[in-house]
């Protein structure tokens, strides 16, 4: 697995991968368990502080089902992608 490409300084962040996009572009990739009930899905793409992307687990889980906007936006952070990892662990 590659090493993160961007700082990172949530310490209880747990690294999933890189990813990166269809233009070419490094994503860092995250599940941060710190948020509650379910956890975050972090996409890094940058080492300043707010060059990040994320989502709550559960609320992705609903709003993929039928909202192909937001699919299409987490498909470009890698977010979709981080997703099926944290799924794949699951089960
Ligand atoms: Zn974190």
């Amino acid at each position: 697995m590659r090493k993160p490409a961007y700082r990172h300084d949530c310490p209880d962040c747990e690294f999933l991968g890189a990813f990166d996009t269809k233009e070419g572009e490094r994503r860092d990739l995250y599940y941060c368990p710190r948020t509650e009930p379910g956890g975050s899905l972090v996409s890094r793409y940058g080492s300043e502080g707010p060059e990040y992307a994320s989502v709550a687990l559960d609320v992705f889980e609903h709003a993929r089902k039928d909202n192909p906007r937001y699919v299409n936006w987490a498909k470009r952070y890698g977010l979709y992608r981080a997703y099926e990892i944290v799924k794949e662990r699951k089960t």
